[in-house]
């Protein structure tokens, strides 16, 4: 369900996305089957601190690998404990099967990366594109003609159509537009997913994703407006998007895959959180 992608320099391997700790063993046996050692990770590239992309980036830096970053997330590797707790409040007890542990990781490890921001490690030049919308501290990474999108571009299982992850708490349609916006502008080959793989037509896959993400919002704000409690909306919203993906059709092992990807009811908490936040203002 989570890519990582690895990239050698001169100053040691580049690793985009960890994933989390769970499969940080999985992650280490398939750094082996390409033939490299994941000490020889260098530099971790976080799009965003959500624990399925960044929750072993703590196991990278006790082998003194530096983390980037946006700065809005990196306080909360170096503490993360208010990241757990409010995580744990959704996940309950299926907190540490799914994510595992996360340490503090040392302030000196930590690199922040804003927008527009060029860097070059190891001789490879890359710039950093702040993308919020799915959450406000998410960097999309440019490396030349190839986008690493994150969840900023949606999630994509084999092939299928794309659907937005909608987690709380920080959906915000409005933002989410202006990052599709920003990277179509970048007029990439090529974009990379976290959930799942390469995009080779990045223009129509945007658009595609801009598309779904009105039509799920727009599903759910009437039960916003009628107060629908979140438990009652979800049995309805995961019969809602198994069809939509059915009449797109993907194939049944596929709708599966896309649950896990891409919990439903964490898009309607997340969904529900956005449309509150907009009637207060607040957005
Ligand atoms: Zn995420």
């Amino acid at each position: 369900m989570i890519a990582n992608y690895l990239i050698e320099s001169a100053d040691g391997l580049i690793l985009i996305e960890t994933g989390p700790e769970t499969t940080f063993t999985h992650l280490q046996a398939a750094i082996e089957r390409e033939g490299f050692d994941w000490r020889d990770v260098k530099h971790v590239l976080l799009t965003h601190i959500h624990f399925d992309h960044a929750g072993a980036a703590w196991k990278f830096a006790q082998n003194n690998a530096k983390i980037y970053v946006n700065p809005v997330g990196l306080p909360h590797l170096n503490n993360p404990e208010k990241l757990w707790n409010s995580a744990k409040r959704i996940y309950k007890d299926d907190m540490e099967p799914l994510w595992g542990k996360m340490e503090p990781i040392d302030i000196n490890l930590l690199v922040p990366l804003n927008d527009g921001e060029d860097k070059v490690i190891g001789g490879i030049k890359f710039t950093t594109w702040y993308t919020p919308g799915h959450a406000i501290h998410h960097n999309a990474y440019q490396f030349g003609s190839v986008v690493f999108t994150g969840d900023a571009a949606g999630v994509r299982i084999n092939n299928g159509p794309v659907v937005p992850p909608c987690p709380p708490p920080d959906i915000n349609l409005e933002e989410w537009k202006k990052s599709i916006e920003k990277i179509k502008n970048l007029n990439p080959e090529l974009l990379y997913l976290a959930h799942f793989g390469p995009v080779d037509l990045p223009t129509k896959h945007l658009s595609n994703l801009e598309n779904m993400l009105d039509d799920w919002a727009a599903w759910i704000k009437p039960y916003y407006e009628s107060h629908t409690p979140a438990e009652e909306i979800t049995p309805k919203f995961v019969e809602y998007t198994r069809n939509q993906l059915r009449e797109m059709d993907v194939p049944e092992p596929d709708i599966v895959k896309y649950e896990k990807a891409n919990p439903t009811y964490m898009s309607v908490t997340g969904l529900l959180r956005y449309w509150k936040l907009k009637e207060e203002g607040r957005i």
